[in-house]
């Protein structure tokens, strides 16, 4: 009898150790400790000094205590995050695979179809002091055009109008296709970002 509850607490710290030492919820007991860390700048910026190694090694055992204890109250909670953020990742290469967005696309550059030889260059989101300007795509005819917009905090309230000389609508969460060919096999290469 003493014998199955030694091991099942030896199992049950056994599965502790390998829950909080690998996997999702040892990543997680790193980047706690990693944010405890701090980085240069907010350190800088909360007038503090990182704290020493020896005290985040502390904390890290202390932490990875508590959760080889007390494992089943966060398992649940750790896995649900880590399946979300695998399903983000997912989400977020499929979407890459599909081709180029607006919203992957960084500052001003220049967009060059695979397919055939036309390249042109396109504005994906720049901002001024008083504006920004957003990239747009027509879906009818592909005419690529950026749009001015209200600065920062008001960028998604569109000066100009969003349709297209060609009646289309302009759109910004599409896959962007090339304007000659309508090939989606797009590189973009950025030139400034403001
Ligand atoms: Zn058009
Ligand atoms: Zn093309």
């Amino acid at each position: 009898m003493n014998n199955a509850y030694e091991i099942a607490a030896a199992t049950y710290l056994l599965i502790g150790i390998l829950f909080g030492t690998m996997g999702p919820a040892g990543k997680d007991i790193a980047k706690e400790v990693d944010s405890a860390r701090g980085s240069l700048l907010s350190n800088a910026f909360m007038e503090r000094e990182a704290p020493s190694e020896a005290k985040l090694f502390f904390f890290r055992i202390i932490i990875t205590l508590g959760f080889i204890f007390l494992w089943p109250f966060f398992i649940y909670g750790i896995m649900k995050e880590h399946k979300k953020s695998v399903a983000l990742d997912k989400r977020l290469a499929d979407e890459r695979a599909e081709g180029i967005w607006f919203h992957y696309m960084g500052g001003h550059g220049i967009i060059a179809c695979k397919d055939c030889d036309h390249s042109e260059e396109v504005t994906s989101f720049i901002h001024c002091i008083n504006s920004s300007f957003s990239g747009f795509q027509c879906q009818a005819c592909g005419k690529l055009s950026s749009i001015r917009a209200g600065s920062l905090g008001r960028a998604h309230v569109h000066v100009d109008s969003l349709q297209c000389e060609c009646g289309g609508p302009l759109k910004r969460d599409k896959v962007i296709f090339c304007p000659s060919c309508k090939s989606k096999n797009l590189s973009y290469e950025m030139q400034y970002i403001t």
